[in-house]
């Protein structure tokens, strides 16, 4: 069993759970539409959160005591939900997960990145504005269609 979180639908505001982990995308109960996917893993589960999942991977790795990583939060919150049904944000505590935080070399906190079952399509350290996640996420997401036609 993986952890649900109960997510407010954007459209219709309709209350859902949403599983960390599942084979589809999740949509809201009421409407139907996209909700933002959101979900937290560590080294335990990030096989099957992150790795497995159906959608575009949103990686936040990030640390409780590192500023910037709070500064870009709720950018990167902001971002699950604009891009609903295109991505999943997975969020990395990288003190509880060493593991993880050593298999993609992390050196700098936030490192955010983009995977594709598994793949690192994009990296960046440091924290951005906005405006340049959302151009970033957008673009790594074109290649993601690139590469899977
Ligand atoms: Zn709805």
């Amino acid at each position: 069993m993986t952890s649900t979180a109960v997510v407010a639908c954007p459209s219709c505001g309709r209350r859902n759970r949403v599983p960390a982990a599942a084979a589809g995308t999740p949509r809201c109960g009421q409407c139907h539409k996209p909700l933002p996917w959101i979900a937290d893993a560590g080294d335990q589960d990030f096989a099957e959160v992150a790795e497995q999942a159906p959608l575009p991977v949103l990686l936040d790795l990030w640390a409780p005591w590192c500023g910037p990583c709070r500064m870009v939060s709720p950018a990167l919150e902001e971002l699950a939900r604009t891009f609903a049904g295109r991505i999943k944000l997975v969020k990395v505590n990288i003190d509880s997960a060493p593991q993880t935080a050593q298999r993609f070399s992390v050196q700098a906190v936030p490192t955010l990145m983009v995977l594709d079952h598994g793949q690192v399509v994009t990296r960046q350290a440091g924290a951005a504005p906005a405006p340049a996640l959302n151009e970033w996420l957008e673009r790594a997401l074109s290649e993601v269609r690139n590469s899977s036609r």
